[in-house]
């Protein structure tokens, strides 16, 4: 940890950048091809069936339909839905595809406003900003939010979006070891003294930026922990829920909810549409005046265009089916889904002796391979059983941390989860990836 910002870079080794590169490489030499280009081991193109709740991808190579265990679409809205779909087809034809402009100039449809209300009232917060994309959330508003004279407090694995708009943005960047309170404290109290009121201090602004459920990890934020560091040391909280909103919580309001933390001691909260509510887009929420200014202010709400307005009307109907206005008790059963489907399945890998990272309720789960040499055998025996898995690894991940990463969906029933499972556990014996002793099963 150098003080810079990493990001998803490689950690330590004691090695350079360029050492890791060339280790790589031979790695990849050893396959005599690159890792990356194995077409038997990767869905290079997919079909995707629409109608069939992330269930079924068609590899266009090889025709064979999986179970997609790799889509961030955790409550199944990514899908063809009784409620969602005929509105999102009604705005479509009332709307069509694309505004063509920005939200100032002609691009804020009525959709647009009802979908910031439905945004701020679900996270609970007085306003919100919804843009055309989630990885633009961040690395565009970061820049207005903070600047030269700024400081942004940063954990280690912090999404790159994140790592971009920090960057960006002018401000010094230092980073915090990953989800670790106490190492936050450190960094800041190296920077100010505890009580120092904030117009005597070296900086004019500190933010603190962490994210709900790191995707990589599988981890829940020490939200609670790390608040309270927030509020001694007045620094102001940044929270990227891409990964928590509507997918954790009693009612699906993230790890605001879950963690028992009070919305008003997050000062900025952030999100994407791209995984609970099966949309594009993302969005920031916080108080009156800094929406405004964000506004007046953030490129990407004055030159970009406008949210698909099919795109806005799906995530007001995926809303308001979370939080049962829909008429139907489908929502709330899809967030118990998530939950019983997420706790089931790490339960019975780890029993298995897998090594999975993560905390329960997360839908996030990391099996660790660890040599990137075993990606391609994994990846390639899950899918010849029709089991597509997303295999992660360097740079998304330290080199000799590469890993399965599987998103788990309310979508999935008990039949997908157990088939998943069987298949898992056949290519983990096959690969050699069960670190630990197999619980012996109960009769
Ligand atoms: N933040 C985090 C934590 C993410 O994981 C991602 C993408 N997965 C983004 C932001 C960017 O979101 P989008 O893909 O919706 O642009």
């Amino acid at each position: 940890q150098s003080g810079d910002l990493q990001g998803y870079a490689p950690i330590c080794l004691g090695l350079e950048d360029f050492y890791i590169r060339r280790l790589y490489n031979r790695i990849q030499d050893c396959f005599g091809r690159p890792i990356s280009s194995a077409p038997d081991a990767w869905f290079d193109v997919v079909e995707r069936y629409s109608n069939d709740n992330n269930k079924t991808l068609k590899r266009t190579t090889k025709i064979s339909r999986c179970l997609n265990l790799g889509s961030y679409n955790y409550l199944g809205f990514a899908a063809s839905d009784e409620y969602c779909t005929p509105r999102a087809i009604e705005s479509l034809k009332k709307f069509s595809p694309s505004t063509c402009s920005s939200r100032v100039d002609g691009g804020t449809t009525t959709l647009h406003k009802e979908l910031e209300e439905c945004v701020a009232n679900f996270v609970g917060k007085p306003d919100a900003m919804v843009t055309g994309m989630g990885y633009v959330t961040n690395s565009a508003i970061l820049p207005v939010l903070v600047g030269k004279g700024g400081l942004i407090i940063s954990d280690s694995l912090n999404h790159n979006s994140i790592v971009n708009g920090a960057r960006g943005s002018g401000a010094t960047v230092r980073v915090f070891q990953h989800n670790t309170p106490s190492h936050l404290e450190k960094v800041l109290r190296e920077q100010i003294s505890e009580g120092q009121p904030r117009t005597h201090r070296p900086w004019k602004k500190i933010i603190v930026i962490v994210e709900g459920i790191y995707s990589m990890e599988g981890e829940l934020c020490q939200l609670p922990e790390i608040v309270a560091i927030c509020k001694k040391y007045k620094a102001y909280v940044y929270l990227d829920e891409a990964h928590s909103i509507g997918a954790v919580g009693k009612t699906g309001r993230g790890v605001c909810e879950l963690l028992g933390v009070d919305t008003a001691d997050v000062d900025i909260m952030m999100g994407t549409f791209t995984k609970s509510f099966g949309s594009c887009g993302g969005y920031i929420a916080g108080s009156k005046e800094v929406i405004q200014y964000l506004k007046y202010t953030c490129p990407a709400h004055l030159y970009a265009t406008s949210v698909s307005p099919p795109a806005a009307q799906q995530i007001i109907s995926a809303i308001k089916v979370i939080l049962g206005e829909d008429g139907t008790s489908r929502g709330a059963q899809k967030l118990a889904r998530i939950r019983e489907n997420s706790n089931f399945f790490r339960s019975e890998l780890q029993k298995m002796g897998f090594e999975v990272l993560g905390d329960n309720d997360s839908p996030v789960m990391p099996i660790m391979l660890y040599n990137p040499a075993k990606i391609p055998a994994f990846s390639r025996e899950c899918l010849k059983q029709n089991v597509a898995v997303v295999t992660v690894a360097f740079p998304a991940t330290p080199l000799l941390l590469a890993r399965a990463r599987i998103c788990i969906s309310a979508s999935h029933t008990k039949e997908d989860l157990l088939r998943a499972l069987e298949v898992i556990s056949r290519v983990g014996d096959m690969v050699g990836i069960k670190y630990f002793p197999a619980e012996p099963s109960k009769q």
